[in-house]
């Protein structure tokens, strides 16, 4: 098979374009001929060397392919039907997968940084990781759904419990996690304040249903958002920036306010006032993507209630200009490899 492989760390330019063993479907495994690859900041950590050190490494965890052989054991998946994986692996038998809590398990793996990824032309998953792709949403949209929209979901609705007349801050709603994060909140019937830089990003976070989009470049975020809510803040803050929107963030918090953080791209320390927030009763959730519970009812919102943004679409071969395009941060929603 064609495969976009890492063999050191570094630069863009280190992803390479080759011809690459086939892997083969073990027990339990389902063989995908992948069609869409789409990006996550996580690939830049791995290419870099920053998580899952592993070497060599094909990256790639938000997959959307056709079924093209099973490993033994498995039925119920036909050849050429349409497919999207559940992007983590678990190991089925810790207390955390029993529970159905499988985004905690002690040994998640991740496509595309523990185990090979989706920028081939070939990945074996294992059964459990396949669902049927929504009907109606190319492989590209399908390839933009599963790290975006199962971890904003995981931390609006099942984490912070988002519900309808709440205010919902989300921080970054330009990227693919932030386009899906404002509608998910939508969706629930919050109104949405959204931060973005510039005015295009900002009529796109509207055009999806934000409310109010504030300039993060331009705008005292904490302040705009107390004028927006007559001085009560946000209920729900969606964070996956890290150190430089924290502050603000926090300053944005309602009273009994929850927020949810998923990531940490532009820094990982930060400081909490503890005084304010247990007085002020407030909450904030660790988190990491979801579970196929989640994911199973979340797919079932792409027939009309939910739609991924797909920014660009690269051919494989092009993996690195993709990993340019992430990096300069001009991207609005989803980068997508073609396989
Ligand atoms: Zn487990």
């Amino acid at each position: 098979m064609k495969a976009a492989v890492i063999r050191k760390h570094g630069e863009p330019d280190v992803i390479e374009y080759l011809e690459w063993p086939d892997p083969r479907p073990g027990p339990g495994e389902v063989l995908v001929r992948v069609r869409a690859c789409a990006l996550n900041r996580r690939d830049i950590w791995v290419r870099r060397g920053l998580r899952d050190k592993r070497l060599p490494n094909i990256l790639g965890t938000d997959i959307a392919g056709e079924v093209v052989a099973l490993g033994s054991g498995v039925n119920g998946w036909t050849v050429g039907q349409k497919v999207v994986l559940y992007p983590a692996l678990t190991c089925g038998r810790c207390a955390f997968c029993r529970s159905g809590a499988e985004n905690s398990c002690v040994e998640i793996k991740i496509f595309g940084a523990a185990v090979d990824g989706g920028y081939a032309e070939l990945v074996a998953a294992p059964e459990q990781n396949v669902f049927a792709m929504p009907e109606g949403v190319t492989f590209s949209e399908a390839a933009s759904i599963p790290v975006a929209f199962l971890t904003a979901w995981h931390m609006l609705v099942t984490r912070c419990g988002v519900r309808p007349g709440e205010t919902v801050l989300v921080v970054g709603g330009s990227s693919g996690i932030g386009s899906a994060a404002i509608q998910i909140a939508r969706l629930f019937g919050a109104a949405v304040v959204a931060t973005a830089g510039g005015d295009g990003k900002r009529q796109r976070c509207r055009d999806l249903g934000a409310d109010h989009v504030l300039d993060h470049y331009k705008q005292p975020i904490a302040e705009e958002v107390r004028r927006l809510t007559d001085g009560r803040g946000a209920d729900v803050v969606f964070e996956h920036v890290g150190a430089a929107t924290w502050p603000e963030s926090l300053r944005a918090l309602a009273r009994r306010g929850r927020l949810a953080i998923c990531g940490q791209t532009t820094g990982n320390e930060v400081t909490l006032d503890l005084m304010r927030f247990f007085a002020q009763n407030q909450t904030i959730h660790g988190t990491f993507i979801g579970t196929p519970a989640e994911f199973f009812e979340l797919l079932r919102l792409f027939a009309g209630r939910l739609r991924t943004v797909v920014d660009h679409v690269f051919p494989l071969a092009e993996a690195a200009q993709a990993h340019r395009r992430m990096e300069r941060g001009e991207h609005f929603g989803k980068i997508v490899l073609s396989v």
